[in-house]
């Protein structure tokens, strides 16, 4: 059965969108049979994988979560042969609001993977920069959330209130949702700034923070335009690297959670951490 993972952070532009496509170009790489689920309606998961959602190819994930067609129908493949993804166009900008007028509104994305679980690893969910209802969808239908975390000085700025929205998602809907860890993105070592916040976000968060550091990099940043994985854009590059160490630490974490039956015991870490903020 695959495991699902949340990638979210209610803040914009701390690297969500980057660490989705490209985490799930790694792990797709790594022969994982991989899902990525784009849940923002400016469609740039979907076109950084080269798909463009224009509907009349097919359905989106707005009509499979407002008008209940199947998942697997929206489903396209993209370039890497192990990765396939649900696209969004901004059709899915219509659906926070009309989601509330659906009965079992937050759960509509989770009973659609259902069906898709048994044929993924791995899925991946890229978020929006909101915590409404599209947010609250994927931490519903979610085993862990990823919070990704650029390295700046307002970094910590919100994290509280999304780890509180976790625990309030934990309480009410999803009880096994774990914080799969917080990933420091756009690291720029020359800058002081850049490693007061790495330490302070470790010191805090302790080895829920990924070893993988993803560094500032520029062919990341230019991968989106060709629209491909950086992986397939220039794989020698640190931010191919970085993505890559990513998608083994996912691996090895998942593997243990697994292996031990640990996860119960996680959980009551997490809530302990994000209890003392
Ligand atoms: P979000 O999805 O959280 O809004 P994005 O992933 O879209 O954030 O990233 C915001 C911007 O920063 C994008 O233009 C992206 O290309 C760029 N970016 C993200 N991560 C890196 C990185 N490690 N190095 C350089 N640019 C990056
Ligand atoms: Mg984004």
């Amino acid at each position: 059965m695959g495991v699902v993972t949340a990638i979210a952070n209610q803040k914009g532009g701390v690297g969500k969108t980057t660490t989705a496509v490209n985490l799930a170009a790694a792990l797709a790489l790594q022969a994982k049979r991989t899902l990525l689920i784009d849940l923002d309606s400016q469609g740039s998961a979907s076109s950084g994988v080269g798909v463009t959602a224009d509907s009349s190819r097919g359905p989106t994930i707005y009509e499979v979560l407002v008008n209940g067609v199947a998942a697997a129908e929206g489903l396209r493949h993209t370039d890497l042969s192990e990765l396939d993804i649900l696209p969004a166009n901004r059709d899915l900008a219509g659906a926070e609001v009309e989601l509330v007028n659906i009965e079992d509104r937050e759960i509509q994305l989770k009973r659609q993977l259902e069906a898709l679980r048994a044929s993924y690893q791995f899925i991946i969910i890229d978020c929006p920069p909101s915590l409404g209802m599209l947010t609250l969808n994927a931490l519903c239908a979610a085993d862990s959330v990823l919070v990704p975390l650029q390295t700046e000085f307002y970094a910590l700025e919100g994290l509280t209130g999304l780890l509180d929205t976790v625990e309030r998602i934990r309480a009410a809907y999803n009880e096994d949702l774990l914080l799969e860890g917080i990933l420091l993105t756009m690291f720029d070592g020359r800058l002081s700034l850049s490693q007061q916040v790495a330490r302070e976000v470790k010191t805090h968060f302790g080895d829920k923070v990924f070893r993988t550091v993803v560094p500032r990099n520029v062919r990341i940043s230019e991968s989106p335009s060709h629209g491909v994985p950086v992986l397939l854009y220039d794989p020698a590059s640190r931010g191919a690297q970085a993505y890559r160490d990513v998608a083994n630490e996912l691996i090895e974490r998942v593997g243990k959670r697994y292996s031990s039956g640990g996860r119960n015991k996680e959980r009551g870490e997490v809530r302990e951490e994000t209890t003392t903020r």
